[in-house]
């Protein structure tokens, strides 16, 4: 019978960034794991989720999330096995979602972890799919921007994790037509792979001009994950009560100055357009609508998602900092 650990490894924020960060943002430590008070279960983490919104808790600001302490853990979505229990319900073996990632090992209450089914998936999709990617990919585009039928939508960050789920979910929802842009040339190929009808890399040509010749008829609908250049450019395409889903603006989350704004918001008032700010948490109510309609696209093979993975919890502040560079496509995950 294997021992239960008494130790784990973990990655703790050993200082905050200036701009984007570096290795030495990060400590490696190991630490003892307490003992299990009742109703907690020991988890061996099997994989973790880097997010971009973990860059903003690096900043000591305040926010929808509490910015990550110095010299403590980090934290953010894992999914594991359940190696000891003193919890009702949550046997040995059990895999499970939640919320202690950047660490081998968690100890949490069992309220604190969701029971994942990874015969009818495998554990990444509940981090990416089934997840918090692909709920904010479906709560952008119809509770938010309220997309229609017939709509031309645009997606920034169309290669990432994300991304890849608007388009598709655009498609398979009515979308006429769905334009996106990335960050490289090998991206835009793999975006007209998983179904966008248009594609442009915005390091090749500002996004004003790709846009421009990708929707010579404008938008209706612009789901932004990288704001700055990208939003103003949406703005100037869009057409008479076009809607925006602000969801990112990772161009600019390793800023050191205030990044001007739109420079032509002003045009909003004209074409009466509504811009709308959401974090995925203010949605949850709508995970149970989208989780089983996921699972029969998924299953259809009409959703499909890439996954880029990076091994052993070393790997993850690198995982991490190569997430904001655009390292990935599709989902970027550590394999623990
Ligand atoms: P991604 O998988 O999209 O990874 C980040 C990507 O951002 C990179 O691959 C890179 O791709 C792109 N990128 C980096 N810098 C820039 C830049 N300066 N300009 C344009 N693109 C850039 O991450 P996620 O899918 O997890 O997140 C996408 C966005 O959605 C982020 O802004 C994130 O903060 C936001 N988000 C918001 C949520 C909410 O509740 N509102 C929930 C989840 C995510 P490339 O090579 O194309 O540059």
């Amino acid at each position: 019978m294997t021992q239960t650990p008494t130790a784990t490894r973990q990655i703790v924020l050993a200082s905050r960034p200036h701009g984007a960060p570096t290795s030495d943002d990060f400590r490696l430590e190991e630490v003892d794991l307490p003992e299990l008070a009742d109703g907690e279960i020991l988890v061996r983490n099997m994989l973790m989720s880097v997010d971009p919104y973990m860059r903003g808790r690096m900043n000591d600001a305040k926010s929808y999330v509490a910015p990550f302490r110095v010299d403590a853990p980090l934290d953010g979505g894992a999914v594991g096995e359940v190696i000891a229990s003193r919890a009702d319900g949550l046997p040995v073996g059990t895999h499970v979602l939640h919320r202690l990632g950047w660490r081998e090992h968690a100890v949490l209450p069992a309220a604190h972890a969701a029971v994942i089914d990874t015969d009818a998936a495998p554990a990444s999709r509940y981090l990416g799919l089934l997840g918090m990617t692909g709920l904010t990919a479906y709560v952008g585009l119809t509770a938010v921007a309220e997309m229609r039928e017939g709509d031309t939508v645009f997606v920034s960050g169309a290669a990432g994790a994300v991304g890849q789920a608007v388009g598709q979910l655009a498609k398979i929802l009515g979308a006429k037509r769905v334009i996106g842009s990335a960050g490289s040339p090998e991206k835009v190929a793999r975006l007209l792979e998983l179904g966008y009808d248009e594609a442009f890399d915005y390091k090749e040509t500002s996004v004003r001009d790709g846009l421009r010749a990708a929707a010579p008829d404008g938008i209706d609908v612009y789901f932004d994950n990288v704001g700055g250049e990208h939003l103003e450019a949406a703005i100037s395409t869009l057409t008479t009560f076009g809607r925006v889903a602000l969801c990112g603006a990772i161009s600019q989350y390793n800023a050191t100055e205030a990044a001007p704004g739109p420079r032509n918001l002003f045009q909003a008032i004209g074409k009466g357009l509504t811009l709308r700010g959401f974090i995925v948490g203010q949605y949850d109510h709508l995970a149970h609508e989208y989780r089983p309609r996921a699972s029969t696209w998924l299953a259809e093979g009409r959703l499909r998602g890439d996954e880029t993975f990076r091994d052993g919890l070393d790997g993850a502040p690198q995982a991490f900092i190569d997430l904001l560079a655009g390292a990935n496509t599709g989902k970027m995950l550590v394999r623990l």
